[in-house]
């Protein structure tokens, strides 16, 4: 995993990004990777073995191809996170919960009635993030010295409900709840919540051609064809930003639109 850093400011710091493969988590590990610097090292997750291999080939960072929605990927990707941060010579810790999914779109409320298919998307979408975070923690414990900041990639969804999408909306909204619970247990670290926006990814093409409610999907077309989607590392550059600045109160929920 060892990178040895770059010529950044952010010496001695051990980063991790979850669902770095593409979309938003890609365009921040590009933009995260040239912050660092000597004895930092740049931690990359998510499913696609090629796609995360390339990356960290060209940002000259470690990877960890593992399934966050299963028991065996979490086991690696928590093997991997322990081995990398039971190194007492880093600084600074910045864990980055980024990945995520939609979870069937197609369906409203009251399809929704497989057990399995709501645990199975609970599991990764919030089990995984409060699971990775504690790992983290536990494992880069407060030092005299350190600080720890921890991200968790939101959305306008844990704060208002979009039909079609109980899931998600659910799922944002508990993880929006978690890490606030967090920033009151720890007052030593620091926790962030962002919502980036409208993203021009993959989960935007699947928003404006899956989603089940007519008038979300229109709304979704709409905003891409009148240009209204957010290139992801306008947005990654914003997050970027918030982390410079180190400002934000512990455990705030801070929009794309708000900076
Ligand atoms: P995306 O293009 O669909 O990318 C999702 C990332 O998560 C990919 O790297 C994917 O990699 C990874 N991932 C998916 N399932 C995974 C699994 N089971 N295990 C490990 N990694 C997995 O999504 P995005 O638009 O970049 O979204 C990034 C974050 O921003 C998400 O948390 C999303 O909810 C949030 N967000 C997005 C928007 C938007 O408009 N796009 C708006 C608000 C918030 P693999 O497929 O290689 O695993």
């Amino acid at each position: 995993i060892r990178s040895g850093g770059g010529p950044g400011p952010w010496a001695g710091t051990a980063c991790v990004v979850t669902g770095a493969s593409r979309g938003f988590g890609r365009s921040l590990a590009r933009l995260l990777a040239p912050q660092l610097g000597p004895g930092s090292v740049l931690l990359l997750l998510a499913r696609s073995e090629d796609a995360l291999g390339e990356l960290a080939s060209e940002l000259r960072s470690g990877c960890v191809p593992a399934d966050l929605g299963s028991e065996e990927g979490m086991r690696r990707a928590s093997a991997a996170l322990r081995e990398l941060l039971q190194d007492s010579s880093f600084g600074r810790l910045l864990l980055i919960n980024n990945a995520g999914s939609l979870g069937d779109i197609s369906k409203s409320f009251q399809d929704l009635s497989d057990l399995q298919e709501i645990n199975t998307y609970f599991s990764f979408n919030i089990s995984s993030a409060l699971c990775l975070t504690s790992t983290a923690l536990r494992a880069f414990g407060a030092r005299p010295g350190c600080s720890r900041t921890v991200v968790n990639i939101s959305s306008l969804c844990a704060r208002e409900p979009f039909p079609s999408w109980a899931l998600y909306c659910a799922a944002k909204a508990a993880r929006d709840m978690m890490f606030r619970v967090l920033a009151v247990e720890e007052p030593g670290l620091r926790v962030l919540s962002y919502a980036p926006g409208p993203l021009d990814t993959d989960m935007q093409l699947l928003a404006r051609t899956r989603t089940g409610d007519l008038g979300m999907r229109q709304k979704f077309q709409r905003m891409q064809e009148q240009g209204q989607l957010i290139n992801s590392s306008v947005s990654a550059q914003k997050l970027l930003q918030l982390l410079q600045e180190d400002s934000f109160p512990s455990g705030a929920h801070v929009d794309f639109y708000d900076i």
